[in-house]
């Protein structure tokens, strides 16, 4: 039997095992779990039924075409609010694809990886000090994924204390993973309904002794910074519990506030948004986990550590949560992230939330009086406005609609949930005013169609291949396989 790595190259299993032999010096191969048994006869295939016979020509036009129908950030403005949707230096790209990064396998001796040991050893530090924390695991492959990290970790801090706290406190503002995550570790959800900035009193309502943590979101997904962070931190450490951040709004912070100074003891970062990395279409990502210098003994296994100028992966710990991944984690991200970071340099990084910030608070300004803004005050990364009083009974999603036909990717709509018809941008950094103004001038056009003629954005979009879809069965029953007549 051969098995796939994740470099793509086809390991022979015996190879694979003999190599990862107990024993062997240098060398911490995870475990992997093969089934023995042989695939049933009738599911190995020659050939696939009904395929068509096409030549290579047909077939390379044919995804060229359909590629100049894709939108992305290279082709245009994509304000999708809360997934920080900037611009990725091509130069990442070049140093992701060189081919001692690219070509080494997970499984090579660590003597011969140093390259890459440096760089994941030296993207740890950098997150670290990027975020105030004393440890970073690089090994989560998306944000979801850190945060399941990051709640293991505070779930066998609390059982080393032989503590069986049973719930996880969640402002209602929150992204679905962080509740979804909660329930995946265990623990019964108690949302905490906020009205925008949480504040001391919404928190001391809920807290008691069978709570293991907060988990919070700074700045949250309404774009404002959660300014009682440290108050609130020093409530429920004093109950016994932990403060879970959701750093997925790094972007509006790095270089000025550190989440580790604030008193929270994990966080997530999404290198794939804040440390430029192509996204959309569900990843791959990054989502590494800083913790606190008392929850480092539970990271996964196994980060990298220095050993006067060699790398290595750290010696197995007793009290780790295991693994997350079979392997290292998404590696090319890692590097498309480091670079990010050096090029960058910590005033680079610092710029660059400045202007996400700044980028956001302009676009609030423009359109400020022409749709609802339910929050009026400054916002962060991101800035959320509303369909309330929107006329000829046009709503969030036949502004998105429209938007289509002005050329843009709409922005995140009817998230977050407590912002009925929200409409979420996040210009991020990368966007130069004239950007900026032609969007805004867009969405002062839809507001005025919509009070002169409100079919337009009914209708929309009518400029695009295809109309409006039905999104929820497409979500619900998705054709996932080729068919030779749908
Ligand atoms: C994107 C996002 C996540 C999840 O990250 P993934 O990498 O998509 O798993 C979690 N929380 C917030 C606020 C986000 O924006």
């Amino acid at each position: 039997m051969t098995i796939l790595g994740t470099s793509g190259l086809v390991l022979n299993e015996k190879l694979l095992f003999e190599h990862s032999k107990p024993g062997r010096k240098g060398y911490s191969l995870p475990k992997l779990d093969v089934p023995a048994a042989k695939l049933p006869a009738e599911l190995c295939r020659e050939e696939i039924n009904g395929f068509p016979e096409l030549s290579e020509v047909d077939v390379v036009r044919h995804f060229t075409r359909l590629s100049t129908w894709n939108y992305g950030v290279d082709s245009g403005f994509y304000p999708l609010g809360s997934c920080t949707m900037k611009y990725n230096p091509k130069v990442n790209e070049a140093a992701a694809r060189l081919p001692g990064l690219a070509n080494v396998h997970p499984a090579t001796p660590p003597h011969l990886a140093q390259g890459i040991l440096e760089l994941m050893y030296r993207l740890q530090v950098a997150l670290a000090e990027v975020s105030g924390f004393a440890k970073v695991t690089l090994q989560p492959a998306a944000g979801a994924q850190g945060e399941l990290t990051g709640m293991l970790v505070i779930r066998a801090w609390h059982e080393a204390r032989g503590s069986k706290r049973s719930k996880v406190l969640i402002p209602d503002t929150a992204h679905g993973t962080n509740p979804a995550t909660a329930t995946l570790a265990g623990y019964d959800v108690v949302p905490i309904a906020s009205q925008g900035v949480l504040t001391l009193e919404e928190v001391e309502a809920h807290m008691d002794d069978d709570v293991a943590a907060l988990m919070v979101t700074n700045p949250n997904t309404l774009g404002l910074f959660e300014t009682n962070i440290e108050a609130i931190c020093k409530l429920v450490h004093e109950r016994g519990g932990m403060v879970y951040c959701d750093g997925a709004n790094l972007n509006a912070l790095m270089g000025i506030a550190r989440p580790g100074d604030m008193g929270i003891d994990v966080m997530h970062f999404n290198l794939h948004k804040t440390f430029s990395t192509p996204h959309g279409g569900g990843g791959p990502g990054a989502g590494p986990v800083g913790v606190t210098e008392q929850l480092s003994p539970y990271l996964p296994a196994a980060g990298v550590e220095r050993d006067g100028d060699r790398y290595r992966f750290e010696p197995e710990k007793t009290d780790s949560i295991g693994r997350l991944m079979t392997f290292h984690g998404n590696v090319g991200i890692m590097v498309r992230a480091f670079a990010y970071a050096r090029t960058l340099g910590g005033s680079g990084l610092k710029h660059a939330s400045q202007m996400a910030v700044l980028n956001a608070n302009y676009v609030r300004a423009r359109l400020e009086g022409v749709y609802d803004l339910p929050y009026k005050r400054r916002s962060l990364h991101e800035v959320i406005f509303s369909d309330k009083d929107l006329p000829g009974g046009c709503h969030t999603l036949d502004v998105a609609k429209r938007l289509i036909d002005y050329g843009y990717h709409p922005p995140t709509i009817y998230f977050p949930l407590v912002v009925k018809g929200a409409i979420m941008i996040e210009p991020t950094e990368t966007e130069s005013q004239d950007v900026l103004d032609e969007f805004c001038d867009a969405m002062i056009a839809i507001a005025g169609e919509a009070r002169d003629n409100p079919d337009l954005l009914h209708q929309a979009p009518v400029r695009s291949r295809v109309r409006r879809l039905d999104e929820t069965t497409a979500a619900r029953k998705p054709k996932l396989r080729w068919e030779a007549n749908p």
